[in-house]
């Protein structure tokens, strides 16, 4: 196959990153016989500063026009939240998302075997396993919501952020959510908070219309601040958990936690007809960035999940995710997750074992 592959490779460490998920890419194509056309797009703060805007004009068509979309990561200390929206790098993350109409974020956590000891729970926690998938709506509620900030007589500024969902929002990412557990381990956990919000009230109804549908998945409600708390005691009782936009976020910041380190984990952003964009879950890391110390495996990763997500080629993610484990389980690690005592290997040598392990 030849795959048109979008590449937003951003700030800070992105391009570094980036480039260790492409060499993977290729090396993949020699072993399965896929070629690639890799198209270039700037978005975020190095967009800011070519052309004056995070999220050029043509950006999305551009995407639109490839078979998925790479993404590194977005954002610079230059363009902070002080910047005109325009020019800030999160105003085009979001847009992108809205604009491909990306509605489900998915997100594995799992911890890997030779990672074990990087978990912060307790070692009984640990040993029973972590392998669950965050689906997080995207495009919806409170972050997307109608925003107000109007000065008061008596009570000085008052602000509001409206949470709406509708029927067919959660419905759609509802399905994502029984079809992925129907794939694993055939368990849904949908959480809300339907003992005080309106939206998560309807939330709840519409996921037990879909579970009477979906008789083969188990299922259950989960209250958020529950979850958050069974999440650190007990997340091996967790398959797939489908959240609302904020829960979502805060969430699977929390689970990301529990596996070790936030340079392991990938997410892919899916929708019904655009390409999918995958990135992993952490940010720029401006503090490390162009020095060769970024771990790169959530990228390659998110690399991996593009050719089960977008490409429906499992065993081209299979090999990427045992080349992975391999180098891991070989004792290589970056520094983010290197034990004491270990020397730590740099972006670059990290990207060039997986490679030669697939
Ligand atoms: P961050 O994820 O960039 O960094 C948090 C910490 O984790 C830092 O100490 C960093 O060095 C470390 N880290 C992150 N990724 C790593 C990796 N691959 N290997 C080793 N260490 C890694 O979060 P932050 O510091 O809050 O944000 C920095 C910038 O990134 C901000 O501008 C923020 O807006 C942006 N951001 C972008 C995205 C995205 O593009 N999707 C997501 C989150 C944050």
């Amino acid at each position: 196959m030849n795959y048109k592959i979008a590449l937003i490779r951003g700030d800070g460490i992105g391009p570094e990153i980036v480039g260790e998920a492409v060499k993977v890419l290729e090396r993949v194509g020699e072993k399965f016989g896929h070629s690639y056309e890799f198209v270039e797009i700037l978005m975020g703060g190095c967009a800011s500063d070519a052309v004056g805007m995070a999220y050029p004009e043509g950006t999305a068509e551009q995407c639109k026009a490839c078979d998925a979309v790479l993404l590194g990561a977005v954002g610079t200390p230059k363009w902070g939240p002080d910047k005109p929206t325009h020019q800030r790098p999160e105003t085009a993350l979001l847009a992108i998302r809205k604009d491909l109409g990306l509605y489900a974020n998915l997100r594995p956590a799992v911890l890997r075997a030779p990672l074990a000891d990087a978990c912060p729970l307790k070692k009984e926690t640990a040993q029973k396993g972590i392998d669950l998938m965050m689906v997080r709506e995207l495009t919806g509620g409170v972050y997307f919501g109608k925003r107000d900030r109007y000065q008061t007589e008596d009570r000085g500024v008052e602000c509001t952020d409206l949470m709406a969902y509708s029927e067919r929002e959660i419905e759609r990412i509802g399905r994502r959510a029984f079809e992925l557990a129907r794939l694993r381990r055939g368990k849904v956990s949908s959480v809300d908070k339907a003992n005080v919000l309106e939206t998560s009230r309807l939330w709840r109804s519409v996921m037990h219309r879909l579970a009477e549908e979906y008789t083969d998945v188990a299922y259950e409600d989960v209250l958020v601040d529950n979850c958050a708390m069974q999440l650190v005691r007990d997340p091996a009782q967790f398959d797939v958990l489908v959240t609302e936009n904020m829960f979502g976020d805060i969430l699977s910041d929390e689970a990301s936690m529990i596996t070790g380190s936030i340079g392991l984990l990938p997410s892919a952003s899916i929708g019904d007809t655009a390409p999918g964009l995958y990135e992993p879950i952490h940010g720029s890391a401006p503090d490390i960035a162009g020095q060769d110390k970024a771990n790169p495996i959530a990228t390659i990763l998110s690399a991996a999940m593009m050719f089960r997500y977008s490409f429906q080629r499992p065993q081209e993610a299979d090999a990427i995710e045992k080349a992975v484990d391999a180098v891991l389980a070989e004792g290589w690690r970056t520094a983010d997750i290197a034990e004491p005592g270990v020397t730590p290997i740099g972006t670059r040598k990290m990207g060039e074992l997986i490679c030669g392990s697939i």
